[in-house]
């Protein structure tokens, strides 16, 4: 119990059972002393543990059905409109890496949100999991200066606007290639042709 009290920073027996009850809908089980006479007195038993929300953990990744997730990535031509990397693509900053794609939430939170197509959207693993890029040492402002130098006006225009929206926009060339490399081989070589054309 003390435990309890002393991980949630909480003093009253009231907000610890408010607490308590918290954690049982997140689907941890725990067993206290009323129910289990073997524990000793202000003892919990851990039986199993549920969503760790603070560490990000989501419950409703489950409710997602597969039908809804082909949906969103079709919806969103299979790239994360956070960081705006395609599936398999490499991240600029990380060679050898592959991007996957997941689903996430625009309005995080469950009761507010949910799984419907409007408040999902395509994310990468890496952009839908923040925690865990939080855990390695991130770049200090001297590591992308180089960079930053190096971009034309207009292109840090873009990426203001990107960092002040939290997403990146397509360009139309994005667009174009987030959709032209998922056509079946024979289309593919239809506009692979037209390309060829309009470039010759
Ligand atoms: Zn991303």
């Amino acid at each position: 119990m003390a435990e309890v009290r002393a991980a949630a920073q909480i003093e009253k027996q009231t907000q610890s059972d408010r607490r308590m009850r918290e954690l049982r809908e997140q689907g941890w089980v725990v067993v206290g002393y009323k129910d289990d006479k073997s524990l000793p007195m202000d003892s919990y038993r851990l039986v199993k543990r549920g969503l760790r929300l603070w560490l990000g953990e989501r419950a409703e990744r489950d409710a997602i059905s597969n039908k809804l997730r082909r949906q969103v990535f079709a919806r969103d031509n299979n790239t994360c409109v956070i960081c705006g990397i395609s599936v398999g693509d490499e991240y600029p900053d990380m060679p050898g890496s592959k991007a996957r794609m997941t689903v996430g939430h625009r309005i995080p939170n469950q009761r507010l949100g949910g799984a419907t197509l409007e408040n999902l959207q395509t994310e990468c693993a890496r952009c839908n999991e923040p925690i865990r890029n939080l855990l390695k040492n991130p770049d200090t402002f001297e590591d992308v200066e180089p960079l930053l130098k190096d971009l034309s006006a207009s292109e840090l225009k873009a990426l203001m606007t990107w960092i002040d929206d939290g997403k990146k926009t397509f360009s139309k060339l994005d667009l174009a290639y987030a959709k032209v490399r998922y056509l079946s081989p024979g289309e593919l070589s239809k506009a692979k042709d037209f390309i060829r054309k309009a470039i010759d």
